[in-house]
């Protein structure tokens, strides 16, 4: 059985993250028992909420054991199987972790998914057509429900969730707004996303200027909002929207290493009578399968174009986490580990 390259989390972080909480490891890959197969992971996906998870504090998901394998999502081939419903060459989609090899049980359910790579390619399956298109399609379609005609709003909107949301929202005949930092992100989310209009935040230096830049790109107001960030561009975001308007809450990413992201006019909230819900997409396995399928489609027809930002080798993995909660990644951040 091969040898196994693991990311563990050592200790954790006290204020922004460092590639010190990390250390690799290697272990033995344990002989396979009945039912369970082998995987050697070809992508990692590295996503935001993992911050959270090093965190020991209150949150929606168990915090990161220490001295464990980092939890995340990966793709890759099983290469030996002593299950039947595994064979050798199948292509699966699991939450393998910063690991080079998983040994999976088939009777965990959900635990590993066989994919189709004949029109989506297999890292895909991390990006648009995996958790973070899910992520877009649940508060786009679910929480916005957005009619033809209105205008929609997302912040990183050229990450992994963002693209997708672009899609999605088009699709639905939406006027189609991002908010990005800096210009090259902006002209991307317009030019090769489908924006109609992308704000550079990073031009602003305070939520009421940059409040002003977003209403000249949403001359009828704001009719659904998707927060990924938090902070000065939701403080920017609240006094566009129009009267029963929807945010969904889905990141809050400028406060994930401790700073607080306070709501300046919360009052607006009621006078606009608006609609704000926070959600996790993995408690909401029932619409996966629907969203999979329109995004696959959106792919296959090339009408969904996804970037992707390819760290190589697992040593690679905790500086490009790093600069995924800082930007540095454009489009999907992943790993490519062989
Ligand atoms: P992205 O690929 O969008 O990468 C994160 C992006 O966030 C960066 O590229 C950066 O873009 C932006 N960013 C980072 N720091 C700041 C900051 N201080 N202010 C403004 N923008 C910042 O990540 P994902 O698409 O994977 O995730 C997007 C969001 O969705 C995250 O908040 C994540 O936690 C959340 N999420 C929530 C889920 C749920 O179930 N609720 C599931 C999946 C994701 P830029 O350079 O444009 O600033």
């Amino acid at each position: 059985m091969p040898l196994n390259q693991q990311i563990v989390l050592d200790n954790r972080p006290t204020g922004e993250a460092t590639a010190s909480n990390f250390m690799l490891v290697a272990s033995d890959t344990p002989e396979l028992q009945d039912g369970q197969v082998l995987v050697r992971h070809h992508y990692l996906s590295l996503d935001p909420y993992m911050r959270g998870r090093m965190n020991d504090s209150k949150n929606y998901a168990a915090a990161q054991p220490l001295g464990q394998v980092m939890i995340g999502g990966t793709v890759g081939e099983v290469v030996e199987s002593r299950s039947p419903k595994f064979q050798p060459g199948d292509k699966v989609v699991g939450m393998g972790g910063w690991q080079q090899y998983s040994v999976v049980d088939d009777k965990q359910p959900g635990a590993l998914r066989k994919v189709d790579t004949t029109h989506v390619p297999l890292s895909h399956y991390l990006g648009a057509v995996g958790m973070p298109g899910v992520t877009a399609w649940y508060g786009l379609v679910k929480i916005i429900e957005p009619q033809a005609g209105q205008t929609v709003v997302i912040s990183a909107a050229t990450g992994a969730v963002g693209s997708a949301f672009a899609a999605l929202a088009r699709a639905r005949g939406c006027r189609t707004v991002g908010i990005a930092g800096g210009p090259d992100k902006c002209r991307y989310a317009v030019d090769e996303l489908g924006f109609d209009a992308c704000i550079d935040y990073k031009l602003h230096q305070d939520a009421a200027s940059l409040s002003m830049a977003i209403k000249v790109a949403c001359p009828k107001g704001i009719d659904g909002y998707f927060e990924n960030v938090g902070g000065m561009v939701l403080n920017a975001v609240l006094p566009l929207m129009n009267d029963f308007g929807r945010i969904a809450v889905c990141g809050m990413i400028a406060g994930y290493d401790g700073e607080p992201t306070p709501i300046t006019h919360p009052a607006l909230i009621l006078r606009s009578r608006l609609k704000v819900q926070g959600f996790i997409v993995a408690e909401h396995m029932e619409v996966w399968p629907d969203a999979l399928t329109e995004l696959g489609l959106l792919v296959g027809s090339g009408k969904l174009r996804p970037r992707e930002t390819v760290a190589h080798g697992l040593e690679a993995a905790p500086e490009a986490f790093l600069g995924l909660l800082k930007g540095k990644n454009f489009g999907k951040q992943l790993v490519k580990l062989i």
